[in-house]
This record gives structure tokens, C-alpha cells and sequence, in this order.
């Protein structure tokens, strides 16, 4: 059911891909991100540190001062950069919006790009860093806060974050789904199109949110003389606010069940049992997801079921990446 599609355009934190640009001259490359994410996505690597013109290596900077509003400083001299990298962030992301990205990965605890929780320092001479108590992890990087003001619905994440099973799952779904999204306008969006691509994403949506879907399929139903841009971007704001609620064991149950229903007449006693037990060992958390969804994916092929073979969240993404192997 895959169809081809243009790579997905992905930017991320220069280093994570193995460039040496970090203050000591040296990289934080991900295997993982690199050798089998890189298989399907085009990087768009950003180092702002290096592109605003610090050279490698440099002196290391952090974030000082109030934790809700911190400052970019170099830490050995106490110069602060955080409007010079504020003006920057605001050109590269000018350029960025040209690159029709559908996501970005940024490098976890850097004062420039990291997500969440970075340091936060005391605002004290460096000899009284020591007596000044730790650091609050409440800081945001000052380009990672600039992108995510600029691209607020774009999924993003952290190398470490990608880590748990289940928010990495989440984050490379919701990328496939940008990419399909993106497909559809560089096509033109028609009514017919965002019906079929309602239609194919409706178990995928559903099993993150059931009252966005509800939401999404009224607009696709009154879009007939809407203007074109204002349907695109309130569809899109739907769809990214959808796929960003985590999907749970719960929800997914609730999909296949609903999966089941299009079966229910058609398979043997047998089948429907199994079935049956199968779900019920995915919901108590005895087997990963891509079980159920296994014999699924068996019983539309044996049943031809058109229009579970259309759906999406049958195969949201390609199996080599196993994100769905965990409870
Ligand atoms: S964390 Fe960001 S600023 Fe630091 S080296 Fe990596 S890409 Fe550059």
C-alpha cells in the first residue's frame, strides 16, 4: 500500500549527523537518526552557533538569568549573543519556511537548539557559579524557541527524546503525515482530494484524537466553495493539532475494535476469536501493536477489503523502521 512519495525534508541539529561543529570541535552523531532514519528523509542540517559565525571550537555558551527569560551567554567572557541569534534565527527561518519541511530534530540541552529543559544558570560571576544552587532545567534554546515560534505546528523533537518507543512512533508518524499533506497541496488542494485524504487518514487520525477527526470530517463536509487557502490552513491546524496528542494503548483499542467491525461478517468463528484474543492481548500490554495490526493487515489482503487497504494507519510507515514492535 506505500505509494511513492517525495522524500521527507527533515531539519536537524548539524551535529546529530556526525558534522563537528560543537563548541570542542567535535560531533554528537545519532546512530540511530542517521543510518536508519536517513534511509527515507533528505536532512537539512543547522548548526546556529556555526551559521550566526562563532567558529569551532569556541567557548562554550549557556542560558543565565530569569528562567522564564533567559539570556545567551558565552561563558568565559560573560558576552551575550541572544539578539544577535534572535536576528539570525529570524532570516534562517525565512529560509527554512522554503524547505518545506515536515519536522525537525533538535539536539536536547543546548542553550541554541535545544527543546526543552536546557540549564538555566544563575546570573552570578563564574567563581560563584559553585554557591549559586543548580541550574533550573527550564530553558528552551534560542533558536529551537525562534523555529517553534516561526513553525508552532511542525512536529519536532529531541535525539534523546527519540529514545522511548513510543514518542519516537509518534514523532516519525506524524512526519509521514506531513509529507502526505504536503504532497496533496503541491498537487492543489480540490474537494476530492481532501475527501480521499480525509478518508485514508481516518483510523490514523482517530487513534489520536476521536474529537478532532469529528471536527475535521464537518469542515470536509461544508468545504465546497470555501476558499482554497483558508480550508488548507484550517485542515492543516486540525491535522497537526490531532497528530500531536499521543496515541494510547486505550485509543488504539478502540481503532481496531472499530477495525473489526468491517470483518465482522466475513470471517469464520475461528478467526473472529482469534482476533479477539489478539486485541485483547495488545490492550493488556502482553504484545506489541504490530500483532494486531499484522493480522489485520492478513485479513484485509485475504478478504479484499478496499477500503482498509486505502487506510493509513494499517501502514503509516515503512516496517523496517519497527516502530510499532513495543507495548
Ligand atoms: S547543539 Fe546546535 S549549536 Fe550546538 S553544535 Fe549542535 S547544532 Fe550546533
Amino acid at each position: 500500500m506505500q505509494e511513492a512519495t517525495a522524500r521527507i525534508r527533515l531539519g536537524i541539529s548539524s551535529c546529530l549527523l556526525g558534522n563537528k561543529v560543537r563548541f570542542d570541535g567535535g560531533h554528537k552523531r545519532d546512530a540511530w537518526i542517521v543510518d536508519t532514519l536517513g534511509k527515507y528523509v533528505d536532512f537539512v542540517p543547522v548548526c546556529p552557533e556555526v551559521e550566526m559565525g562563532l567558529p569551532v571550537p569556541r567557548n562554550s555558551l549557556r542560558l543565565v538569568g530569569d528562567p522564564a527569560n533567559p539570556r545567551l551567554v558565552v561563558q568565559k567572557t560573560g558576552e551575550e549573543l541572544t539578539m544577535r541569534m534572535r536576528t539570525w534565527a529570524h532570516e534562517r527561518n525565512a529560509q527554512l519556511a522554503r524547505e518545506e519541511l515536515c519536522g525537525f530534530i533538535f539536539k536536547r540541552a543546548s542553550p541554541s537548539s535545544g527543546m526543552e529543559r536546557v540549564k538555566v544558570y544563575r546570573d552570578v560571576p563564574e567563581e560563584q557559579t559553585a554557591k549559586a544552587g543548580p541550574p533550573a532545567l527550564s530553558g528552551v534554546g534560542v533558536f529551537a524557541a525562534e523555529f517553534m515560534r516561526a513553525f508552532p505546528l511542525l512536529p519536532v523533537e529531541e535525539e534523546g527524546r527519540l529514545n522511548d518507543p513510543a514518542l519516537r512512533e509518534n514523532f516519525i508518524e506524524r512526519i509521514f503525515v506531513m509529507q502526505r499533506w504536503r504532497a496533496l497541496l503541491s498537487h492543489g488542494l480540490t474537494a476530492g482530494r481532501l475527501v480521499e485524504f480525509h478518508t485514508r487518514h481516518k483510523l490514523l487520525i482517530m487513534s489520536h484524537s476521536v474529537e478532532h477527526y469529528r471536527e475535521m470530517g464537518r469542515l470536509v463536509a461544508a468545504c465546497s466553495g470555501m476558499d482554497g487557502a483558508e480550508l488548507a490552513g484550517t485542515y492543516q491546524t486540525l491535522l497537526l493539532t490531532a497528530v500531536s496528542r499521543l496515541a494510547t494503548v486505550k485509543k488504539h483499542t478502540n481503532v481496531l475494535q472499530h477495525v473489526m467491525g468491517y470483518f465482522k461478517k466475513k470471517l469464520s468463528p475461528d478467526e473472529k476469536q482469534e482476533l479477539l484474543e489478539v486485541v485483547a492481548a495488545y490492550h493488556e500490554s502482553l504484545v506489541p501493536l504490530i500483532v494486531p495490526v499484522t493480522l489485520l493487515n492478513h485479513y484485509v489482503r485475504k478478504y479484499n477489503e478496499p477500503y482498509l487497504q486505502g487506510q493509513w494507519y494499517l501502514q503509516p510507515h515503512p516496517l523496517e523502521l519497527k516502530l510499532r514492535n513495543h507495548s
